[in-house]
């Protein structure tokens, strides 16, 4: 029997939260901090001073005793590094103490983070600076503090930063954009995530022995098991009692930190799970969504288990996405992706759709880059996740309306006819339609869902990019449609904006099966981009087009995207170089040696019959096709360490990731399917890693 929890009381228990502000700053002070957080108002050091003080004591109360300023760097995990509150007070004693400026201000040494060359040209070092939009919270003894990281000449050396530049930019632009549609009381807008987290849960006794995924993160050898999800019999399935212990305990813990954990549930593929937050802006969003996959594997270790978030754990079964709920809402209220209950409710919402359907189709290699990483180039285009071409899918009763819309009809519903801009729609059932899982961003009914997002990723790349392509795009609109804002023929001008809209972008919805073959060959028919790896698609964040929509909106610098690009391809030339040199390594210390081990053995078996007199026909075939394999195996060990050292030596950083994906790749592909083989055939106690059967049917 568990205790009755009560939840209300535990949310939100370790968050310097509204609450806990309203209650403790003066009220002048909290007044002013809330027009920083929802107004983006400038930060004032009285006030930082004031709040400072309140949030050390309630720290303390918490039983802190350090605090640290949590960020986001280009390595793909979050950074602290803390410091205590202690200070000397007179008689050798100690007191506690937190100024307005730490709060503030930090100054790691940041020469040990990813820059792309950013921090050669310039001598500047790096600084922290306080988000005060997202919510400080205590863990482990330490006052977590979320922060941006700059450098002192003001490149961006983190991802959050131009997440809140483009929400920023967003804002201003979506407000001059809804003014023409009568939104006077609209003064700020917000995007808003709901990130759902899947994730595979194994026995850490089956972790502890796999180099692969100590190193690598996912499983580098592993035949098929007998069973895999063809039952479809784990998706939703009631959940074993090691998995519901699992999950309470991580949902208690998430909570506690004001996360609104919201669903659990066995994923497709077995030992696959998902949890899903409920939506909050896209700053929070992705501050939680790191803390939350931060906290999943450090509660899987107390339960013995080990969380894996990487993309693609394991061959042969589904891999792990992010699905990156996005949407846009007022500070009077309203979602922007809502379709609304009036005539120009349903036009504003029409033309957003219609800015999106523009934006996507124009900066569809920038939303498909954002999702581009080695380990989600396993899982993007294998049947199983939303291919590498970007598409949209808005069911087929919106469909019908832009259809209507192109042609110059009216709206026909089986027993109503409506005319865009002067009927109310009726409204879109959420889900009306089949909900196709397989686009990569897909109508929701009430926001899009964006598929594409690696399980390991950080959501801020994909928002800040999308938010930057609507950006522009709403921007478009209102320079179009601004001079007949408020005139007669207003609805009749965006009608015909809309209508050319849908005639030169209609090729990027998509409706049918995005997993099947002919999709791709009909997508190129439409001529839609097909990156299928990382080193396709990262280079074309440098696009003229790509980089001016950046710079406009104050986003990146020409010389950061160049910087970003970079870093990204280096990670991939990294990742890879690592799982090749764990495969030689695996290959040489333990799987060679098992076999040649077994074949000996079969050997001498063979010798000792024959001297008796009997036949050893099983034998002798065995050795013959383990030794065989043992050949070819030893073969490809050689030959991919060579294929690494040559990349090594690639100097340029394109070529380099290039050379890896060309070369080292297939390599590593070919020593994995002669390893599976071997392994299929030999006894399983003398093969030395645990099995897929081990670790994925056990927990
Ligand atoms: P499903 O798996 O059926 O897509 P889930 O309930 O698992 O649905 O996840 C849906 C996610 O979408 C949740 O995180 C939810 O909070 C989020 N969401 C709902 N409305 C919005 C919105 N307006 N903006 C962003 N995210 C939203
Ligand atoms: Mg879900």
């Amino acid at each position: 029997m568990t205790d009755k929890k009560n939840v209300p009381s535990m949310f939100a228990q370790n968050v310097f939260s509204m609450e806990v502000m309203k209650d403790r700053l003066p009220k002048d002070c909290f007044k002013k901090l809330m027009r920083i957080m929802q107004q983006g108002e400038t930060l004032d050091m009285p006030t930082a001073e004031v709040v400072a003080n309140a949030m050390k004591d309630w720290a303390l109360e918490k039983g802190a005793t350090h605090y640290t300023h949590w960020f986001q760097p280009m390595t793909g995990s979050t950074a602290e590094k803390h410091d205590s509150f202690i200070a000397p007070a007179p008689g050798g004693k100690a007191l506690m103490e937190f100024s307005g400026k730490a709060l503030v201000k930090g100054e790691p040494d940041a020469s040990s983070f990813p820059s792309g060359g950013l921090r050669q040209t310039s001598t500047a070092r790096g600084y922290t600076a306080w988000d005060p939009t997202s919510w400080c919270f205590v863990k482990e003894g330490s006052l977590y503090i979320p922060t941006v990281f700059v450098s002192y000449t003001g490149e961006v050396l983190d991802k959050k930063t131009p997440l809140l530049r483009s929400m920023d930019a967003l804002s201003k632009v979506a407000v001059r954009f809804l003014k023409m549609f009568g939104n006077e009381n609209v003064s700020r807008v917000t995007t808003t995530v709901g990130a759902e987290q899947e994730y595979f849960l194994i026995d850490k006794k089956m972790w502890d022995k796999r180099e692969d995924l100590i190193l690598t993160g996912r499983t580098l050898f592993g035949a098929k098991p007998p069973k895999g999800q063809e039952l479809d019999d784990q998706y939703f399935a009631n959940l074993r009692p090691r998995i519901a212990a699992y999950m309470q305990d991580l949902d208690e813990e998430l909570w506690s930190l004001g996360i609104y954990s919201k669903t659990k549930h066995n994923e497709v593929a077995p030992a696959q799970h998902e949890m899903a937050p409920i939506f909050t802006t896209s700053n929070l969003g992705t501050d939680q969504n790191e803390l939350a996959m931060e906290v999943m594997e450090k509660v899987a270790l107390r339960h013995g288990l080990v969380c894996l978030l990487h993309e693609k754990p394991f061959e042969g079964v589904n891999g792990s996405g992010k699905h990156n709920n996005w949407s846009m809402s007022t500070n009077d209220g309203q979602n922007l992706l809502d379709p609304g209950d009036t005539p120009m409710e349903n036009l504003q919402f029409l033309t957003i759709l219609c800015a999106l359907i523009k934006g996507v189709d124009e900066y569809a290699d920038l939303m498909r880059l954002s999702a581009a990483s080695a380990g989600n180039d396993h899982r993007l285009g294998a049947d199983e996740a939303p291919p590498a071409i970007i598409s949209m899918f808005l069911g087929e009763e919106l469909a019908a309306v832009l259809k209507a819309i192109e042609e110059d009809d009216k709206f026909r519903t089986q027993t109503q006819t409506f005319e865009i801009g002067v009927n109310a729609l009726p409204s879109f059932p959420k889900d009306s339609t089949d909900r196709n899982r397989t686009s990569p961003f897909a109508f929701t009914g009430n926001r899009f869902e964006f598929r594409m997002v690696g399980s390991s990723d950080n959501i801020a790349c994909p928002n800040f990019l999308l938010n930057t392509i609507v950006c522009e795009e709403l921007d478009w609109f209102t320079q179009k449609l601004e001079p007949f804002a408020g005139q007669e023929g207003f609805e009749d001008e965006v009608k015909k904006v809309l209508k050319s809209v849908l005639h030169d972008h209609r090729r990027i919805i998509f409706n049918g099966d995005g997993y099947s073959e002919a999709w791709v060959e009909e997508a190129a028919r439409r001529g839609l981009p097909n990156y299928p790896s990382t080193v396709d698609a990262m280079p074309h964040y440098s696009d003229a087009k790509n980089v001016a929509i950046l710079q406009k909106f104050g986003i990146f610098t020409p010389e950061e995207v160049k910087a970003r690009t970079e870093i990204h391809l280096e990670k991939y030339s990294k990742t890879l170089r690592i799982e090749a040199r764990t495969m030689i390594e695996m290959a040489r210390k333990q799987l060679l040696p098992a076999v040649l081990d077994y074949v000996q053995n079969l050997c001498n078996g063979i010798a000792v019959k024959t001297q008796i007199g009997m036949t050893a026909v099983t034998e002798e075939k065995m050795a013959h096709q383990l030794g065989d394999l043992a050949d070819a195996f030893y073969e490809s060990i050689q030959d991919l360490e060579q294929r690494v050292n040559h990349a090594n030596e690639v100097k340029e950083i394109l070529a380099q990731a290039q050379c890896f994906h060309d070369t080292v790749l297939p390599e590593m592909e070919r020593m994995r399917t002669i390893s599976d083989t071997m392994e299929r055939i030999m006894p399983r106690d003398r093969y030395p890693i645990p099995t897929y059967s081990e670790m994925i049917y056990n927990v």
